[in-house]
């Protein structure tokens, strides 16, 4: 048995989840690039994805595509955040194609693409409202224009970004707009984008719903692939596992204790003042699992108990019915934020589950 806390992680139900988000969205000829960065370019994550159909792997990371590149994982390699100035050499030496919004960067990455004799392809994120990255549409002609002057650069498509910062959704009329952002770069410059990238997870509502697919070719899915849901309302995906992820920890006491502490109060190790409900005597477990290790407030028992809440190194829990003893094993499933706490976190060790 491994040692707790453990990330269990099932890559047989995230190429399943893969497979079949390709089915729904290639049906449009809408073609999925899958953003590895919750898994941190993990290379049996990214191997399942593969495996499932995927050709084009996204992540914000530059470290994360070396970590895949270096595994020998053959994808088209997609940098998703803006890149760092001070990261332009390894972005073109690694990345395929890299999303932009700033027209220094832009520069420097043509500057260090033609030493490295490399065509660099971008896409230009637009910002459609969500107010995270992305050049205002008043601004694209212009940026265009001189993007087109660069010889070592390729303007590979466009894309947005939506309900990630302002919580804005992906909706019918932002898709048309979108389309037809295309068709006016497409006509006044007469290039053809090979990719118009119409979102992310949040996209799912608009593909159920959609009247017109339009120009949209392409979508970017982390989440839904991961954790089975869209994330506009976290609605389970039909025919998705939920459960890919499964956070294991061991039960480090079990007792009856009064469920109201007990004396004066004040602050608790994290800066807040603890309420507490009098529910008389109760049936409490400790499991050894704290904020250290993960986020703590994504956790969802598996079981019926009730987390009631922990510190650095402890989850309190109000085992309910449930005859918790000592060394006994919990399951939880994991948030997108819990997720991501517990793949970066050193002291959770990962077990992959073919
Ligand atoms: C993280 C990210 C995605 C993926 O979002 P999900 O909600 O996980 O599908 C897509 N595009 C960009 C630019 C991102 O940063």
């Amino acid at each position: 048995m491994p040692k707790t806390p453990y990330l269990e992680i099932d890559l047989q139900k995230i190429k399943h989840n893969a497979q079949m988000a390709l089915k729904m969205w290639n049906k449009y000829n809408i073609d999925v690039m899958a953003i590895t960065k919750v898994g941190l370019g993990e290379p049996y994550i990214a191997t399942a994805l593969l495996d499932a159909g995927i050709k084009m792997l996204g992540d914000s990371r530059i470290k994360n595509i070396i970590r895949m590149k270096k595994a020998n994982i053959d994808a088209t390699y997609v940098l998703i955040r803006t890149p760092f100035l001070s990261d332009v050499k390894r972005v073109v030496k690694y990345a395929d194609i890299s999303l932009n919004t700033e027209m220094k960067v832009i520069k420097a990455l043509a500057k260090e693409a033609k030493k490295q004799n490399i065509k660099h392809k971008i896409i230009l994120m637009l910002e459609m409202g969500d107010r995270r990255e992305g050049i205002l549409p008043e601004n694209i002609e212009k940026e265009i224009r001189t993007i087109l002057k660069f010889d070592s650069i390729e303007l590979y498509g466009i894309g947005a970004n939506f309900a990630c910062f302002g919580g804005i959704k992906p909706n019918q009329e932002k898709m048309n707009h979108l389309s037809l952002l295309a068709k006016t770069i497409e006509n006044v410059f007469d290039i053809e984008l090979s990719i118009i990238s119409g979102g992310n997870s949040a996209n799912y509502n608009w593909l159920e719903n959609h009247t017109n697919i339009g120009k949209i070719n392409n979508i970017r899915l982390g989440e839904s692939l991961f954790l089975g849901v869209e994330t506009l309302y976290k609605k389970s995906l039909g025919g998705f596992f939920q459960d890919s992820f499964t956070l294991v920890g061991e039960v480090i006491e079990s007792k009856i204790k009064p469920s109201l502490p007990n004396g004066e109060i004040a602050l608790n190790a994290f800066g807040e003042i603890p309420h507490f409900e009098d529910k008389g005597l109760m049936h409490r477990a400790i499991v050894g699992i704290g904020r250290e290790d993960v986020d703590i407030n994504g956790l969802i028992p598996r079981i019926d108990i009730d987390i009631l809440g922990g510190s650095s190194d402890h989850i309190i829990l109000d085992a309910k019915k449930e005859n918790l003893k000592v060394g006994n094993l919990i399951e939880f499933d994991l948030n997108y934020s819990a997720l991501l706490s517990a793949m970066t976190s050193s002291s959770v060790k990962k077990v992959f589950k073919e």
